[in-house]
Protein backbone atom coordinates (compact mmCIF):
# COMPACT_ATOMS: atom_id res chain seq x y z
CA UNK A 1 0.00 0.00 0.00
CA UNK A 2 1.54 3.78 -1.03
CA UNK A 3 0.04 6.66 1.07
CA UNK A 4 1.52 9.95 -0.11
CA UNK A 5 1.55 12.71 2.13
CA UNK A 6 -1.17 14.73 0.23
CA UNK A 7 -3.30 13.30 -3.06
CA UNK A 8 -4.18 16.32 -5.01
CA UNK A 9 -5.74 13.94 -7.82
CA UNK A 10 -7.52 12.02 -5.62
CA UNK A 11 -8.49 15.66 -4.18
CA UNK A 12 -9.48 17.48 -7.21
CA UNK A 13 -11.05 14.43 -9.14
CA UNK A 14 -14.75 15.09 -7.81
CA UNK A 15 -14.86 18.59 -9.13
CA UNK A 16 -12.91 18.31 -12.17
CA UNK A 17 -15.31 19.62 -13.87
CA UNK A 18 -16.32 22.30 -12.31
CA UNK A 19 -13.04 23.61 -12.33
CA UNK A 20 -12.59 23.27 -16.18
CA UNK A 21 -16.05 25.05 -16.20
CA UNK A 22 -15.16 28.25 -14.29
CA UNK A 23 -11.36 28.09 -15.88
CA UNK A 24 -13.59 28.29 -19.60
CA UNK A 25 -15.68 31.42 -17.76
CA UNK A 26 -12.43 33.37 -17.18
CA UNK A 27 -11.18 33.08 -20.84
CA UNK A 28 -14.52 33.43 -22.11
CA UNK A 29 -14.67 36.99 -20.48
CA UNK A 30 -10.85 37.63 -20.98
CA UNK A 31 -11.24 39.42 -17.43
CA UNK A 32 -7.56 37.86 -16.67
CA UNK A 33 -6.38 40.49 -13.96
CA UNK A 34 -8.65 41.44 -11.01
CA UNK A 35 -12.17 41.82 -12.46
CA UNK A 36 -15.72 40.19 -11.23
CA UNK A 37 -14.01 36.68 -10.20
CA UNK A 38 -11.59 38.43 -7.49
CA UNK A 39 -14.19 40.75 -6.34
CA UNK A 40 -16.84 37.68 -5.87
CA UNK A 41 -13.75 35.56 -4.18
CA UNK A 42 -13.34 38.15 -1.79
CA UNK A 43 -16.95 38.82 -0.77
CA UNK A 44 -17.17 34.47 -0.34
CA UNK A 45 -13.79 34.85 2.07
CA UNK A 46 -14.65 38.05 3.73
CA UNK A 47 -18.23 35.60 5.18
CA UNK A 48 -16.11 32.83 5.80
CA UNK A 49 -13.28 34.93 8.34
CA UNK A 50 -15.78 36.89 9.43
CA UNK A 51 -14.04 39.73 8.61
CA UNK A 52 -15.12 42.91 7.25
CA UNK A 53 -12.79 43.58 4.26
CA UNK A 54 -10.98 40.52 2.03
CA UNK A 55 -8.50 41.71 -0.59
CA UNK A 56 -6.78 39.11 -2.93
CA UNK A 57 -3.29 39.24 -3.34
CA UNK A 58 -0.38 37.27 -5.34
CA UNK A 59 0.47 34.60 -2.39
CA UNK A 60 0.75 34.02 1.68
CA UNK A 61 4.04 35.88 1.38
CA UNK A 62 2.66 38.55 -0.59
CA UNK A 63 0.04 38.92 2.01
CA UNK A 64 2.51 39.11 4.63
CA UNK A 65 4.50 41.82 3.33
CA UNK A 66 1.84 43.82 1.74
CA UNK A 67 0.21 43.99 5.57
CA UNK A 68 3.42 45.13 7.07
CA UNK A 69 4.11 47.65 4.56
CA UNK A 70 0.17 49.43 4.95
CA UNK A 71 1.13 49.54 8.43
CA UNK A 72 4.40 51.13 7.19
CA UNK A 73 7.12 49.08 9.38
CA UNK A 74 10.47 49.42 8.15
CA UNK A 75 13.78 50.48 8.92
CA UNK A 76 14.59 50.36 13.04
CA UNK A 77 11.32 48.71 13.46
CA UNK A 78 11.10 45.49 15.34
CA UNK A 79 8.75 42.66 14.61
CA UNK A 80 7.96 40.17 16.94
CA UNK A 81 7.36 36.60 15.99
CA UNK A 82 7.91 33.23 16.16
CA UNK A 83 10.88 30.83 15.13
CA UNK A 84 8.93 28.03 14.43
CA UNK A 85 7.10 28.77 11.36
CA UNK A 86 7.67 28.35 7.24
CA UNK A 87 10.54 31.33 6.38
CA UNK A 88 8.02 33.47 4.57
CA UNK A 89 7.24 34.77 8.29
CA UNK A 90 10.29 36.15 9.24
CA UNK A 91 11.31 36.26 5.45
CA UNK A 92 8.83 39.37 5.27
CA UNK A 93 9.61 41.23 7.98
CA UNK A 94 13.50 41.35 6.89
CA UNK A 95 12.21 42.29 3.34
CA UNK A 96 10.33 45.92 4.64
CA UNK A 97 13.66 46.61 6.19
CA UNK A 98 12.61 45.70 10.27
CA UNK A 99 13.94 43.58 12.37
CA UNK A 100 12.26 40.14 13.09
CA UNK A 101 12.24 39.06 16.88
CA UNK A 102 11.81 35.59 17.80
CA UNK A 103 9.80 34.32 21.23
CA UNK A 104 9.71 30.78 21.94
CA UNK A 105 6.78 28.58 21.23
CA UNK A 106 4.40 26.85 23.25
CA UNK A 107 5.72 22.77 22.95
CA UNK A 108 2.01 21.81 22.75
CA UNK A 109 0.31 23.68 20.51
CA UNK A 110 3.65 24.84 18.50
CA UNK A 111 2.45 28.32 18.55
CA UNK A 112 3.96 31.51 20.21
CA UNK A 113 4.16 31.03 23.69
CA UNK A 114 2.34 34.36 24.55
CA UNK A 115 3.39 35.04 28.44
CA UNK A 116 6.94 35.11 26.81
CA UNK A 117 6.10 38.45 24.52
CA UNK A 118 6.13 41.39 26.51
CA UNK A 119 9.88 40.32 27.64
CA UNK A 120 10.85 40.90 24.16
CA UNK A 121 8.81 44.10 23.89
CA UNK A 122 11.01 47.47 23.32
CA UNK A 123 10.22 50.93 22.25
CA UNK A 124 11.08 49.83 18.78
CA UNK A 125 8.32 47.11 18.59
CA UNK A 126 5.91 47.78 16.23
CA UNK A 127 4.32 44.80 15.63
CA UNK A 128 3.42 40.77 16.65
CA UNK A 129 3.17 38.15 14.10
CA UNK A 130 1.54 35.31 15.69
CA UNK A 131 1.29 32.21 13.33
CA UNK A 132 -1.87 29.58 13.51
CA UNK A 133 0.51 26.74 12.91
CA UNK A 134 -0.78 23.60 11.27
CA UNK A 135 -3.91 24.84 11.28
CA UNK A 136 -4.78 25.34 15.12
CA UNK A 137 -4.80 28.94 16.36
CA UNK A 138 -2.56 30.37 18.59
CA UNK A 139 -3.53 31.83 21.81
CA UNK A 140 -4.60 35.58 20.74
CA UNK A 141 -6.67 36.12 23.68
CA UNK A 142 -3.11 37.48 25.70
CA UNK A 143 -1.52 38.47 22.63
CA UNK A 144 -4.23 40.74 21.34
CA UNK A 145 -4.17 42.09 25.36
CA UNK A 146 -0.15 42.46 25.54
CA UNK A 147 -0.08 44.49 22.15
CA UNK A 148 -3.19 46.53 22.84
CA UNK A 149 -1.25 47.94 26.14
CA UNK A 150 1.64 48.26 24.33
CA UNK A 151 0.11 50.61 21.21
CA UNK A 152 1.09 47.75 19.21
CA UNK A 153 -0.25 45.95 15.82
CA UNK A 154 -0.83 42.22 15.54
CA UNK A 155 -0.72 40.53 11.93
CA UNK A 156 -2.10 36.55 11.86
CA UNK A 157 -0.47 34.59 9.88
CA UNK A 158 -3.35 32.29 8.95
CA UNK A 159 -1.41 30.89 6.10
CA UNK A 160 -2.00 27.37 7.27
CA UNK A 161 -5.51 27.83 9.20
CA UNK A 162 -8.32 29.61 6.72
CA UNK A 163 -11.82 28.57 8.99
CA UNK A 164 -9.73 27.39 12.43
CA UNK A 165 -11.45 28.64 15.31
CA UNK A 166 -10.09 30.38 18.40
CA UNK A 167 -11.89 29.10 21.80
CA UNK A 168 -14.19 31.73 21.50
CA UNK A 169 -15.28 30.83 18.03
CA UNK A 170 -13.89 33.45 15.98
CA UNK A 171 -11.69 32.80 12.85
CA UNK A 172 -8.61 32.66 12.08
CA UNK A 173 -7.38 36.14 10.47
CA UNK A 174 -10.15 38.32 12.13
CA UNK A 175 -9.00 38.39 15.26
CA UNK A 176 -5.66 41.00 14.84
CA UNK A 177 -5.77 43.91 12.45
CA UNK A 178 -4.51 42.07 9.55
CA UNK A 179 -4.73 38.39 8.51
CA UNK A 180 -3.04 36.78 5.99
CA UNK A 181 -4.22 33.37 3.77
CA UNK A 182 -2.08 31.68 1.60
CA UNK A 183 -3.63 29.18 -1.20
CA UNK A 184 -0.21 27.78 -2.10
CA UNK A 185 -1.78 24.35 -3.32
CA UNK A 186 -0.73 22.18 -0.37
CA UNK A 187 -2.60 24.06 2.45
CA UNK A 188 -6.22 23.64 3.34
CA UNK A 189 -7.49 25.30 0.35
CA UNK A 190 -5.06 25.36 -2.33
CA UNK A 191 -4.98 27.12 -5.91
CA UNK A 192 -3.44 26.12 -9.21
CA UNK A 193 -0.83 27.90 -8.67
CA UNK A 194 -0.11 30.92 -6.48
CA UNK A 195 -2.29 32.89 -4.29
CA UNK A 196 -3.39 34.61 -0.85
CA UNK A 197 -5.61 37.20 0.75
CA UNK A 198 -5.51 39.55 3.32
CA UNK A 199 -8.21 40.16 5.60
CA UNK A 200 -9.20 42.84 7.71
CA UNK A 201 -11.84 44.75 9.73
CA UNK A 202 -10.19 47.70 9.48
CA UNK A 203 -11.65 50.04 6.08
CA UNK A 204 -8.48 52.16 6.00
CA UNK A 205 -6.03 49.37 6.17
CA UNK A 206 -8.10 47.56 3.89
CA UNK A 207 -7.85 50.57 1.37
CA UNK A 208 -4.25 51.06 2.18
CA UNK A 209 -3.45 47.04 0.77
CA UNK A 210 -6.28 47.27 -2.08
CA UNK A 211 -3.86 50.02 -3.49
CA UNK A 212 -0.56 49.01 -2.40
CA UNK A 213 -1.33 45.66 -4.04
CA UNK A 214 -1.81 47.94 -7.63
CA UNK A 215 1.95 49.79 -7.39
CA UNK A 216 0.54 52.74 -4.94
CA UNK A 217 -1.94 53.89 -7.71
CA UNK A 218 -4.91 55.61 -6.83
CA UNK A 219 -6.51 56.32 -9.50
CA UNK A 220 -4.21 54.53 -12.01
CA UNK A 221 -1.12 56.20 -12.78
CA UNK A 222 -1.15 58.86 -9.91
CA UNK A 223 1.11 57.10 -6.90
CA UNK A 224 0.14 57.92 -3.56
CA UNK A 225 2.47 54.89 -2.01
CA UNK A 226 4.69 52.61 -3.20
CA UNK A 227 3.27 49.32 -3.74
CA UNK A 228 4.04 46.61 -6.51
CA UNK A 229 2.54 43.99 -8.17
CA UNK A 230 0.84 41.97 -5.55
CA UNK A 231 -2.33 40.66 -7.86
CA UNK A 232 -4.07 37.65 -7.47
CA UNK A 233 -4.77 35.59 -10.27
CA UNK A 234 -8.15 35.89 -12.22
CA UNK A 235 -8.12 32.01 -12.89
CA UNK A 236 -7.20 31.44 -9.50
CA UNK A 237 -9.90 33.01 -8.10
CA UNK A 238 -11.82 31.46 -10.17
CA UNK A 239 -10.96 28.09 -9.02
CA UNK A 240 -10.55 28.84 -5.53
CA UNK A 241 -14.15 29.75 -5.33
CA UNK A 242 -15.34 26.18 -6.83
CA UNK A 243 -13.05 24.76 -4.29
CA UNK A 244 -14.16 27.32 -1.11
CA UNK A 245 -17.50 25.51 -1.38
CA UNK A 246 -16.10 22.34 -0.49
CA UNK A 247 -13.90 23.58 2.53
CA UNK A 248 -16.05 23.03 5.06
CA UNK A 249 -16.73 19.21 3.89
CA UNK A 250 -12.67 18.75 4.03
CA UNK A 251 -12.45 20.28 7.61
CA UNK A 252 -14.78 17.88 8.69
CA UNK A 253 -13.14 15.07 7.23
CA UNK A 254 -9.01 16.31 8.66
CA UNK A 255 -10.87 16.55 11.71
CA UNK A 256 -12.39 12.26 11.46
CA UNK A 257 -8.91 11.68 10.27
CA UNK A 258 -7.00 13.08 13.63
CA UNK A 259 -10.40 11.60 15.57
CA UNK A 260 -9.25 8.01 13.78
CA UNK A 261 -5.33 8.34 14.50
CA UNK A 262 -6.01 9.14 17.87
CA UNK A 263 -8.25 5.92 18.17
CA UNK A 264 -5.88 3.73 15.95
CA UNK A 265 -2.81 5.08 18.09
CA UNK A 266 -4.24 4.09 21.38
CA UNK A 267 -4.72 1.13 20.58
CA UNK A 268 -0.78 0.63 20.12
CA UNK A 269 0.63 0.91 23.23
CA UNK A 270 3.04 3.30 21.67
CA UNK A 271 0.94 6.79 23.93
CA UNK A 272 4.15 6.82 25.56
CA UNK A 273 6.40 7.37 22.70
CA UNK A 274 4.15 8.76 20.28
CA UNK A 275 2.86 12.07 21.09
CA UNK A 276 -0.27 13.45 19.26
CA UNK A 277 -1.58 16.49 19.08
CA UNK A 278 -3.87 17.53 21.33
CA UNK A 279 -7.81 17.75 20.41
CA UNK A 280 -8.63 21.35 20.11
CA UNK A 281 -12.11 22.14 19.01
CA UNK A 282 -11.65 24.36 15.98
CA UNK A 283 -8.29 22.93 14.65
CA UNK A 284 -8.12 22.47 11.00
CA UNK A 285 -5.34 20.07 10.56
CA UNK A 286 -3.51 21.37 7.86
CA UNK A 287 -0.85 18.78 8.88
CA UNK A 288 -1.56 16.43 11.65
CA UNK A 289 2.04 16.18 13.37
CA UNK A 290 2.90 13.83 15.57
CA UNK A 291 6.44 14.16 17.73
CA UNK A 292 8.75 10.62 17.93
CA UNK A 293 11.85 9.31 19.33
CA UNK A 294 14.17 8.62 16.08
CA UNK A 295 12.82 10.34 13.86
CA UNK A 296 14.79 10.51 10.72
CA UNK A 297 15.43 7.03 11.10
CA UNK A 298 11.29 6.32 11.32
CA UNK A 299 10.74 8.53 8.51
CA UNK A 300 13.25 6.67 6.27
CA UNK A 301 11.27 3.77 7.56
CA UNK A 302 8.13 4.97 6.48
CA UNK A 303 9.30 6.17 3.29
CA UNK A 304 10.51 2.87 2.33
CA UNK A 305 7.14 1.49 3.18
CA UNK A 306 5.92 3.92 0.94
CA UNK A 307 4.52 6.17 3.22
CA UNK A 308 4.75 10.09 2.87
CA UNK A 309 6.12 12.24 5.70
CA UNK A 310 7.19 15.45 6.13
CA UNK A 311 9.39 17.59 8.62
CA UNK A 312 8.15 20.79 9.36
CA UNK A 313 10.16 22.71 9.97
CA UNK A 314 13.92 20.88 10.26
CA UNK A 315 15.84 24.07 11.03
CA UNK A 316 14.23 26.66 13.39
CA UNK A 317 14.31 30.31 11.70
CA UNK A 318 16.88 31.66 14.55
CA UNK A 319 19.14 29.58 12.93
CA UNK A 320 18.75 30.27 9.72
CA UNK A 321 22.17 30.74 7.76
CA UNK A 322 20.54 34.13 6.26
CA UNK A 323 19.97 35.30 9.77
CA UNK A 324 23.02 35.06 11.31
CA UNK A 325 23.61 38.77 11.76
CA UNK A 326 20.62 38.78 14.14
CA UNK A 327 23.28 36.84 16.18
CA UNK A 328 20.67 34.42 17.64
CA UNK A 329 22.57 30.90 18.53
CA UNK A 330 21.86 27.26 20.00
CA UNK A 331 19.67 27.31 22.81
CA UNK A 332 18.01 30.68 22.64
CA UNK A 333 14.59 29.16 21.78
CA UNK A 334 14.52 25.23 23.70
CA UNK A 335 10.91 24.36 22.53
CA UNK A 336 11.31 25.44 18.99
CA UNK A 337 14.54 23.56 18.91
CA UNK A 338 13.36 20.75 20.36
CA UNK A 339 10.24 20.41 17.88
CA UNK A 340 12.48 20.73 14.95
CA UNK A 341 14.12 17.68 16.50
CA UNK A 342 11.24 15.43 16.90
CA UNK A 343 8.34 16.64 14.89
CA UNK A 344 6.57 14.48 11.99
CA UNK A 345 3.54 15.06 9.80
CA UNK A 346 1.72 12.38 8.68
CA UNK A 347 -0.63 11.88 5.96
CA UNK A 348 -4.13 13.61 6.95
CA UNK A 349 -5.12 15.14 3.78
CA UNK A 350 -9.70 14.69 3.17
CA UNK A 351 -9.29 11.73 0.98
CA UNK A 352 -7.08 9.30 2.91
CA UNK A 353 -8.76 6.33 3.59
CA UNK A 354 -9.21 4.48 6.97
CA UNK A 355 -6.91 1.92 5.79
CA UNK A 356 -4.18 3.67 4.65
CA UNK A 357 -4.51 5.29 8.06
CA UNK A 358 -4.29 1.69 9.67
CA UNK A 359 -1.56 1.17 7.88
CA UNK A 360 0.49 4.36 8.80
CA UNK A 361 0.15 3.59 12.45
CA UNK A 362 0.92 -0.14 11.97
CA UNK A 363 4.09 0.75 10.08
CA UNK A 364 5.00 3.25 12.99
CA UNK A 365 4.19 0.34 15.50
CA UNK A 366 6.62 -2.35 13.16
CA UNK A 367 9.14 0.45 13.75
CA UNK A 368 9.51 0.47 17.51
CA UNK A 369 8.98 -2.96 18.02
CA UNK A 370 11.83 -3.70 16.03
C1 LIG B 1 2.63 28.71 3.21
C2 LIG B 1 2.96 29.67 4.26
C3 LIG B 1 3.29 31.01 3.98
C4 LIG B 1 3.52 31.51 2.58
O1 LIG B 1 2.49 31.34 1.70
P1 LIG B 1 2.80 31.27 0.13
O2 LIG B 1 1.42 31.36 -0.47
O3 LIG B 1 3.49 30.00 -0.17
O4 LIG B 1 3.62 32.46 -0.23
C5 LIG B 1 3.48 31.87 5.04
N1 LIG B 1 3.40 31.45 6.31
C6 LIG B 1 3.11 30.19 6.62
C7 LIG B 1 3.00 29.79 8.06
C8 LIG B 1 2.89 29.25 5.62
O5 LIG B 1 2.63 27.98 5.94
Amino acid sequence: MSVPLLDLKAHHEPIYKEILDAIEQVIHSQAFILGPDVKKLEERVVSYCQTRFAIGVSSGTDALLVSLMALEIGLGDEVITTPYSFFATAGSITRVGAKPVFVDIDPVTYNIDPGKIEKAITPKTKAIIPVHLFGQCADMEPILKVAKQHNIKVVEDAAQAIGAEYKDGRRAGSMGDLGCLSFFPSKNLGAMGDGGMVVTNDPELAEKVRILRVHGGKPKYYHKLIGGNFRLDALQAAILRVKLRYLDGWSKTRRENAERYRALFGETGLTDRVILPKDVPGHIYNQFVIRVPERDRLQAFLKEGEIGTEVYYPLPLHLQECFKGLEYSKGDFPNAEQASADSLAIPSYPELAPAQQAYVVKQVEVFYSR
